[in-house]
C-alpha cells in the first residue's frame, strides 16, 4: 500500500461483534479532513468477532479502505497489546492524522501511543479542519474549564492525533453503493503483550451503561438533597425508558456513580430529551448536554444558569415535581 494512500485514519471500536456508534461519528469527522486534503479515509479496528458485513459498513458510512487486525488475543482491550498493534500500522503505513473517540479505550489507548511514537495527542477535540497550506491539523478544544476554546497544532511530528468525544458528530447516512477495500492483517503474535492478563470483567450496571445512547436522559444534582431521593429519578426515566444522569456534585457526594456523570469531566450526552432536577446548570455540566435535543429543567431558583439552554423550564421544587410527573406518567400508562 502506497503511504499517499494512507493519510486520514479513524480509530473504530466493537463490542461483542458490533461496531461502536462512535466509529461512523468519527468517519464524518475524517471524511471532512480527507476530503479537504484529498486523501483516502482509512478505518482500522483492532478487536475480534466483528463479521466483514459489519466491516462493510464503515465504508458505507464513508471509509475508503479498512484495515482489520482481529484474533481471539484482541478479544479483550489490552492497552500494551493494541498500542503494540496500532504502532506496527503507523510504522508501516504512515498515517498523517490518527482520530479517535474520546472513550474508555480510545482515552487509554491513544496517550500511550502518542508517547511511545514521541508524536502529540490533543484530547476531546470539539472542532477539526486542516491547515492546506502546511497539513496541520488543527485541533479545537476547550480549556481553562471551558471558558476559552483553544486551537492547537503538532508542526514538528506526525501522525497528528486527536480524539473526539462520543455523539459530538452525526455519523454520515450510510451509503450502500460506496465502494471500498478491507485489508484483514493477521495479528503478529510477538505483539501481544504476555505480561498482561485479563483475569477479569466487571460490567457497568445497566444505568451507567451507554448513558451516551440513550434517547432520555433524567439527571440529577445537589438540589435532589440525598442518595435515596435518587430514586424518584429513576422511577421517572423507566417510565420514560430513559437512563439516569448526574452532576459532577452528586457523583462527588456518591449518589450517583462517576460512568453517569454529564458534563466536561464525564459524558457528553446528545439524547432526544434531557431533564435537569435541582442542577444549577454550571459551565461544566452545560458543555456535556447543551446539544441535547429538547431539556426541561427543574429549580426553585429563577435565575439558575440552566434556564438559559431550556426548552421547557419550571421553576419550582423537585420533591413536588417529579412526584406529580410521575403520577401523571403512570395514569397514562395504564
Ligand atoms: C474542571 C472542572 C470540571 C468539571 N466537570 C463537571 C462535569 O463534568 N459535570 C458537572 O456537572 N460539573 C462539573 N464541574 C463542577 C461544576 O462547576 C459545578 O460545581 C457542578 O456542576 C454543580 O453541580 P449541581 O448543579 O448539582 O450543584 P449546584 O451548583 O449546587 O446546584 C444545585 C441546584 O439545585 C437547586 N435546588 C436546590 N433545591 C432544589 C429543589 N428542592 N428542587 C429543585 N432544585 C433545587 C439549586 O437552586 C441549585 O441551582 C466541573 C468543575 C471543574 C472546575
Amino acid at each position: 500500500m502506497s503511504e499517499k494512500n494512507t493519510k486520514v485514519w479513524t480509530i473504530a471500536e466493537a463490542a461483542n461483534g458490533k461496531l461502536k456508534s462512535v466509529s461512523y461519528e468519527l468517519l464524518a469527522r475524517g471524511r471532512s479532513l480527507a476530503d479537504a486534503c484529498s486523501e483516502q479515509l482509512v478505518s482500522v479496528l483492532i478487536g475480534a468477532n466483528v463479521s466483514k458485513a459489519e466491516l462493510t459498513t464503515l465504508i458505507q458510512h464513508g471509509a475508503d479502505l479498512v484495515i482489520s487486525v482481529q484474533d481471539p488475543a484482541l478479544e479483550a482491550f489490552i492497552v500494551e497489546t493494541y498500542s503494540n498493534v496500532l504502532i506496527d500500522l503507523v510504522q508501516q503505513m504512515k498515517p498523517n492524522i490518527i482520530l479517535a473517540a474520546a472513550t474508555n479505550n480510545g482515552r487509554t489507548l491513544m496517550p500511550h501511543v502518542a508517547m511511545r511514537l514521541h508524536t502529540g495527542l490533543t484530547a476531546d477535540c470539539t472542532d477539526l479542519q486542516i491547515d492546506l497550506t502546511t497539513g496541520d491539523l488543527l485541533q479545537t478544544r476547550p480549556a481553562i474549564g471551558g471558558n476559552i476554546l483553544a486551537t492547537i497544532k503538532t508542526p514538528n511530528h506526525r501522525p497528528q492525533m486527536a480524539t473526539v468525544r462520543p455523539r459530538s458528530t452525526q455519523p454520515l447516512p450510510a451509503d450502500p453503493s460506496r465502494t471500498g477495500h478491507i485489508l484483514q492483517i493477521s495479528l503478529k503474535p510477538e505483539l501481544v503483550d504476555k505480561r498482561v492478563k485479563l483475569l477479569s470483567f466487571e460490567a457497568e450496571t445497566a444505568d451507567e451503561s451507554n448513558l451516551q445512547d440513550s434517547d432520555v436522559i433524567v439527571s440529577g444534582g445537589r438540589g435532589m438533597k440525598k442518595a435515596d431521593n435518587f430514586q424518584l429519578l429513576h422511577d421517572l426515566a423507566s417510565l420514560l425508558g430513559g437512563k439516569v444522569g448526574a452532576s459532577r456534585d452528586a457523583v462527588d457526594r456518591g449518589w450517583a456513580r462517576y460512568p453517569q456523570q454529564v458534563g466536561l469531566s464525564g459524558k457528553t450526552v446528545l439524547p432526544k430529551l434531557y431533564i435537569a432536577l435541582g442542577i444549577s446548570g454550571a459551565i461544566q455540566h452545560l458543555a456535556g448536554m447543551k446539544t441535547a435535543e429538547t431539556i426541561v429543567a427543574v429549580n426553585t431558583d429563577p435565575n439558575a444558569a440552566i434556564f438559559q439552554v431550556v426548552d421547557f423550564g419550571i421553576v419550582g421544587d423537585a420533591f413536588q415535581v417529579l412526584p406529580e410527573l410521575i403520577s401523571r406518567l403512570e395514569e397514562r400508562k395504564s
